[in-house]
């Protein structure tokens, strides 16, 4: 199946079983922002959580927050978004689309092959201008500079700015971090791909504040910690790489930066950033605001500016990365099936409870499974309606392991089947064991 062709059907998927829709569909859409359905909102939390516990429950040595998007419009001079978070678009005088020379450059403008200037041959590009990607707004009733604030590009501001509230409040001592997860908003000029680039995402950030001279040890550690948490979720491990900024790439503030990229239908794309951002946003932070922000360690008797070392994912990317990874067509004993080979950690229904047939008391008794197991707080899905090969049909697109049917002999001996999305093998288990034999599964995912 060609790989671009993954992306229309990702799309329609999304739509056809509740995973993701397009923003105001009625009003004909919204540039690049979407939805998240019963579906795409529950694999959505799953990869926030798997993160979260990662990152913060299952370690001694990171904080959670949770800033606002809402920040001091000092935040974004100090940290100079204003100045410099820009990218260079460039206008067609013919067509009047507008590209990222960037991109132009390195061949891939456009958001589709034919809106390329260049294949139609005609395209008169313009002088390159600066536009900053910052959404801007008012605080308050008065439209004027003075009230203007920012939407966050980015969530880490919010976590250089509490540094010293949550150090203090924690009893945190370097090296420690801090880390959040939330919406971040660039109004970008080539948005597409899906989810991959929109204008408002989630992003999960963590910074590390280490000693300097202890950053670039620092920085191979969760380097590797990073790429291990992409394995775990179970996708192809060689889709996964690394990308080393070279010295034209790296940002201003950062000493070295490796992206982890996966091979996205459309091409290797980045998923993460690791970045070493030196002190350079506590130092303006404390520039700006004329606080001090040193780490006192008391111990030692020394006051220093920590460095940071960055690790920052896209949660909307991860998502697209987990679908296209699992984005499978094959054929089953002559028919063919859609079948979205999630690990079982990250499939939004981990089970379906189906009824053979609409009699002899077996959709009691199914519903009777799919209760306790809700109970148990395992999102399920119950389905009596059209052929059982149907039903798994249903289940295979929306990723979920294993349907439990309740038949006949279960009447008799109090078994069930148990299908497995992936090798199709149907094992019985008894009705009382059902919720441990999928614990026993799930133990340790994600
Ligand atoms: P890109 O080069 O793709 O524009 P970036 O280097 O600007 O990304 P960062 O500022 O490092 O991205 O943001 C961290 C992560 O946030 C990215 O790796 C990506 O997963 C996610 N991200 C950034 N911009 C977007 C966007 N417009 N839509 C969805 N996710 C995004």
């Amino acid at each position: 199946m060609p790989q671009r062709d993954v992306m229309d059907k990702l799309v329609s998927l999304g739509k056809r079983r509740g995973f993701i829709f397009q923003s105001s569909e009625i009003y004909g859409g919204t540039g690049s922002v979407w939805d998240y359905g019963p579906l795409g909102i529950e694999l959505k939390r799953n990869v926030k959580e798997s993160w979260w516990s990662r990152m913060v429950h299952r370690r001694a040595d990171v904080e959670g927050v949770d800033a606002s998007v809402l920040m001091h419009p000092r935040v974004w001079e100090a940290s100079g978004h204003v100045e410099g978070f820009t990218d260079p678009l460039v206008e067609c005088r013919r067509c009047k689309l507008r590209f990222r020379e960037d991109q132009l450059a390195a061949g891939r403008c456009g958001k589709k092959p034919s809106r390329a200037p260049g294949d139609h041959g005609a395209c008169e590009l313009g002088e390159a201008r600066r536009f900053n990607l910052m959404f801007r707004t008012f605080m308050g009733p008065v439209e004027d500079e003075g009230s203007t604030v920012y939407l966050r590009p980015e969530t880490a501001q919010g976590s250089y700015v509490n540094f010293l509230n949550v150090q203090m409040a924690s009893r945190q001592r370097i090296p420690f971090g801090i880390a959040q997860i939330g919406k971040a908003f660039r109004n970008e000029i080539t948005p597409g791909h899906f989810i991959f680039r929109t204008r408002e995402f989630e992003q999960a950030e963590m910074q590390f504040f280490v000693e300097p001279g202890t950053d670039e040890e620092w920085f191979e550690r969760w380097l590797s910690d990073r790429l291990a948490w992409h394995r775990a979720l179970g996708v192809r491990a060689d889709r996964l790489r690394l990308h080393e900024h070279g010295p034209d790439e790296l940002a201003h503030y950062a000493k070295k930066a490796v992206d982890i990229q996966y091979r996205f239908p459309f091409g290797w794309s980045e998923l993460e950033g690791i970045h070493n951002r030196t002190d350079f946003d506590l130092r303006r932070h404390a520039e700006y605001s004329g606080k001090r922000l040193l780490y006192i360690d008391s111990g030692r008797g020394q006051r220093f500016l920590p460095y940071v070392v960055e690790t920052a994912v896209g949660v909307d990317r991860t998502v697209l990365m987990l679908l296209a990874d699992a984005y499978r067509e094959e054929e089953v004993g002559g028919v063919e099936r859609v079948v979205l080979s999630l690990d079982p950690g990250m499939a939004p229904v981990k089970a379906a409870v189906f009824p053979l047939v609409k009699k002899d008391g077996l959709p009691e008794r199914a519903r009777a499974i799919a209760g306790e197991l809700r109970k148990a707080a395992l999102p399920v899905f119950y389905d009596e309606a059209g052929s059982i090969g149907r039903r798994y049909r249903r289940q295979d697109e929306a990723g979920t392991p294993w349907c439990i049917t309740v038949d006949g002999e279960t009447n008799r001996d109090g078994s069930v089947t148990i299908r497995d999305r992936d090798t199709l093998v149907q094992e019985r288990v008894h009705a009382s064991r059902v919720h441990a034999w999928m614990r026993e599964r799930l133990e340790g995912r994600g």
